[in-house]
């Protein structure tokens, strides 16, 4: 059969997981990068494909089956989803929760007009995380649902380590707090906010001469990123700190806590402990592009998320093979 002809609009670290994750599904094929930068200054892991610029994406509606749009949620997303609506079936991985609707809205226009098909808000948070919460609601309606986030680097957090004086290096992970965890396992159902759900931990190379209880009590007074939460906070050195912590992890949980007709206490736990953020979301999003593929040579059109998608277009299987493999 002939491969599914994908293509990437936006560069960074998600579009780098893309490509990547592409190279493992035999049944898709990568047939070009698209960036707002000079195309000859943007290095490809594999240069095996064109890198062309996102003013001249227009021409290329013939050429491509999928577009994974590979933009930052905040800036990028609001603009290039609509647009690239009009002329592409898209993937993407909208993140702005207090936005979603309206996000929606702003890509099912055009895309219906023009007889695509627009996928939204794809990856692990939300994407499969948002899946589990529904099973977990849905199936035990007398319940709480519980999502806690990390082991995670957290970008803000981590700038403001960065900033405290006597500090050369630093980064901050967001883990959930076992206790709480523990809590709900148990099946407590309490009532937690966000402080008592995460803990946060640094890990900093300290500046000559720096000392290291005035830069810990520094970090840990800060207030509204650190000082209501436990923060611990671990000095390592140079070298350490290159082999140890230049990845981005991430993960979670998502847990549901209910009982039954008779009082049986049940619970669903989803977990992920992700080597790479950006890597894993974008295999989410490319399992997801064969989907849209599918749906859209079914004549589906309009806007979609995750709640939309039947699991098993998701798979390069046929439905009987599916059945006999995994049911
Ligand atoms: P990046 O900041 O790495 O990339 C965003 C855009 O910035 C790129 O598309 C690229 O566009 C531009 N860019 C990247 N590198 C450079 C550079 N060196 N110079 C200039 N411009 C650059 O963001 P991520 O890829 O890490 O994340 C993208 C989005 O993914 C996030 O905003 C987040 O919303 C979403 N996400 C969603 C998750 C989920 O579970 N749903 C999980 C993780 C992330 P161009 O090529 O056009 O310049």
């Amino acid at each position: 059969a002939d491969k599914i002809r994908v293509a990437i609009a936006g560069y960074g670290n998600l579009g780098r997981g893309v490509e990547a994750a592409l190279a493992q599904n035999p049944d898709m094929q990568l047939v070009g990068v698209f960036s707002r930068r000079e195309p000859s200054s943007v290095a490809l892991l594999d240069g095996k494909v064109p890198v062309y610029a996102m003013a001249d994406i227009e021409q290329y509606q013939n050429d491509v089956d999928v577009m994974i749009l590979c933009g930052g949620s905040k800036a990028d997303l609001p603009e290039h989803g609509p647009y690239l609506a009009q002329f592409f079936n898209t993937v993407d991985s909208f993140d702005t929760h207090a936005k979603v609707n309206e996000y929606h809205a702003a890509l099912d226009e055009p895309a219906r007009k023009a007889g695509k098909l627009a996928l939204m808000s794809v990856g692990w948070d939300p994407g499969l995380f948002s899946l589990n919460r529904l099973f977990g609601e849905t199936i035990l309606p007398q319940g709480e649902t519980y999502t806690f986030w990390g082991k995670g680097l957290s970008q803000g957090h981590s700038d403001a380590v960065r900033r405290v004086e006597g500090v050369k290096k630093g980064v901050q992970y967001t883990l959930p707090s076992q206790d709480a965890i523990a809590r709900v396992r148990n099946g407590e159902q309490p009532e937690l906010t966000t402080r008592e759900k995460h803990v946060r931990e640094c890990f900093i190379v300290l500046e000559d001469g720096a000392d290291e209880d005035t830069v810990r009590n520094s970090i840990v007074t800060m207030p509204d990123y650190f000082e209501p939460f436990d923060t611990t906070v671990n000095f390592i050195d140079e070298a350490t700190f290159a082999a140890e912590h230049s990845a981005m992890p991430h993960g979670g949980f998502v847990i549901r806590s209910g009982d039954t007709g008779t009082q049986s206490k049940q619970s669903i736990e989803y977990s992920l402990a992700l080597g790479s953020n950006p890597e894993f979301t974008a295999s989410v999003l490319v399992a997801y592009t064969r989907a849209v593929h599918k749906m859209a040579q079914a004549g589906e059109t309009g806007a979609r998320s995750v709640f939309d998608v039947a699991p098993g277009l998701l798979s390069p299987k046929t439905p009987a093979q599916l059945r006999k493999d995994l049911l």
